[in-house]
């Protein structure tokens, strides 16, 4: 807290979520049918052809390099979800401290090294690393012995990383999570109906966390005829607000000249709350504008970590859907309709699910739920590749490749293989899945 000016509350919750998190890869791994083995059995009598027997399974990838998050100094640094990720598939993980909180990170590093000692693991599975600067960063996404990355940050360092990746003389996979505005469609209906539940459920989305969350909602489309109403009533509720602190120096410098650039485009009502603007404190800002001035400023569109959204007022369901196929990659999109209105929003949805990785209906995107079927991704520039989830048990297999072996005896097999399948786990045996022992020949 000392170091952050997070919340106790908010530390706490952080801390439950972060061993949560190492517990659910734990029974991941322990479970063990997420090496996806496949066992395709030898046909000696197939013609023209005998075919082989082939097994395949997923391999830890090799070392990977691990850049915390500022936002989540335990969920997403040295002990969160990338380390669980790639600890659970068997990789060593080298761990870069942010620069936003090192005495948090030294700390849970030193928690890492005891537990590792405690279990009797071969030094050297986890080390972590400090910087002042750019070097050792850059320096870890070229080493030759790290073979895949993990990154939370900024577009542009995420970018200029994912870059080195690609560049080495061995390009390495390099997941970044990196900015998303994380787009909220209120149609018509839901807005008559529900307004006022609609903006407080906004405000406390937009504000929690002081706006530091990669799911805050910064953009939100609302229609014309009831757009002004409904930015009167989130203004209301933002000018009861206290100030905020901000995490770190350099976000801060981010959220003031982001507000002071939007502040000088002409064509929108700007309201914001009292704040001294004092140390890392700001205010709450509401930004209010229309379809024109919208499609015509694409900076609009960014990320603006802090606690502001964007209300853009649009006309009819045509605009609407212009604007959903314009929205480049975030990492979640927010509908709120009656069910009448869903009904008839399946183009806004098929749209919308290109996009993003998670839709969220009659809700609001703050609140990443850790489990199998969780979804955080998207398509670029919210992420560096749109295949996979850096929340929940599936994000293992960013740190995982696979590989198969032809014509193996059993006994050189890996366990997840063997005919008597001694682990027990769920295997694809001639294409349907079992967790039974092989008995004879197809
Ligand atoms: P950042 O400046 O991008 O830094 C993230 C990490 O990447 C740090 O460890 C940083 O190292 C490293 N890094 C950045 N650029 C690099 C480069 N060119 N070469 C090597 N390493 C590099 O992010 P931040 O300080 O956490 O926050 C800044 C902004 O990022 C925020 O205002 C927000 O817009 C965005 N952000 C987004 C999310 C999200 O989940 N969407 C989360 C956090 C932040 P050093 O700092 O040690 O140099």
């Amino acid at each position: 807290m000392q170091e952050t000016a997070l919340s106790v509350d908010r530390v706490r919750g952080e801390l439950g979520r972060t061993c949560n998190q190492l517990r659910l890869f734990a029974a991941f791994v322990e479970e063990g049918s997420w090496v996806s083995a496949h066992i395709d059995r030898a046909h000696p009598e197939r013609k023209p052809l005998a075919k082989p027997d082939i097994r395949s399974l997923l391999r830890p990838i090799g070392p990977v390099a691990v850049f915390g998050a500022s936002n989540f100094p335990l969920a997403f640094s040295v002990a969160g979800g990338d380390t669980a990720s790639a600890l659970a598939a068997g990789n060593p993980v080298i761990a870069k401290a942010h620069p936003a909180h090192p005495g948090t990170d030294e700390l849970v590093g030193h928690a890492i090294v005891e537990a590792l000692s405690e279990m009797g693991v071969a030094e050297g599975l986890f080390s972590l690393l400090f910087d002042g600067g750019l070097e050792i960063g850059q320096a870890l996404i070229q080493h030759p012995n790290v073979k895949a990355a993990g990154y939370t940050g900024s577009r542009a360092g995420g970018r200029a990383l994912m870059d080195l990746a690609a560049a080495r003389s061995e390009p390495i996979p390099f997941f970044a999570e990196m900015s998303s505005s994380n787009p909220v469609f209120i149609l018509p209906g839901a807005l008559r109906e529900s307004a006022e539940q609609i903006a407080k459920g906004l405000h406390a989305s937009f504000t929690l966390g002081a706006g530091q969350f990669c799911t805050k909602p910064g953009i939100v489309f609302i229609d014309d005829t009831l757009g002004r109403s409904f930015a009167d009533k989130i203004t209301a509720l933002i000018n009861v607000d206290s100030e905020f602190v901000l995490l770190t120096a350099g976000i801060c410098a981010s959220y003031r000249s982001g507000i002071e650039q939007r502040s000088r485009i002409p064509g929108k009502r700007f309201s914001t709350s009292t704040s001294s603007d004092t140390g890392y404190r700001a205010g709450a800002v509401v930004m209010e504008t229309d379809f024109a001035t919208f499609s015509s400023y694409p900076e609009l569109t960014e990320e603006l970590f802090g606690p502001a959204t964007l209300l853009v007022r649009y006309s009819g369901s045509d605009e609407l859907l212009n604007i959903a196929r314009g929205l480049e990659g975030h990492l979640t999109a927010t509908i709120h309709a009656t069910a009448k209105e869903l009904e008839d929003a399946s183009e806004l949805v098929a749209i919308l699910e290109k996009k993003v990785g998670r839709i969220i209906l009659n809700g609001f995107p703050t609140g990443v739920e850790v489990c199998h079927s969780m979804v955080h991704g998207g398509t670029y520039p919210a992420v560096s590749d749109a295949r996979y989830t850096s929340v929940g048990p599936q994000a293992i297999l960013r740190f995982a490749r696979p590989v198969s072996f032809q014509n193996f005896p059993d006994v050189a097999l890996p366990d997840e293989l063997k005919d008597s399948n001694p682990l027990g786990i769920w295997r694809v045996v001639d294409g349907s899945i079992t967790r039974e022992p092989l008995r004879s020949s197809p």
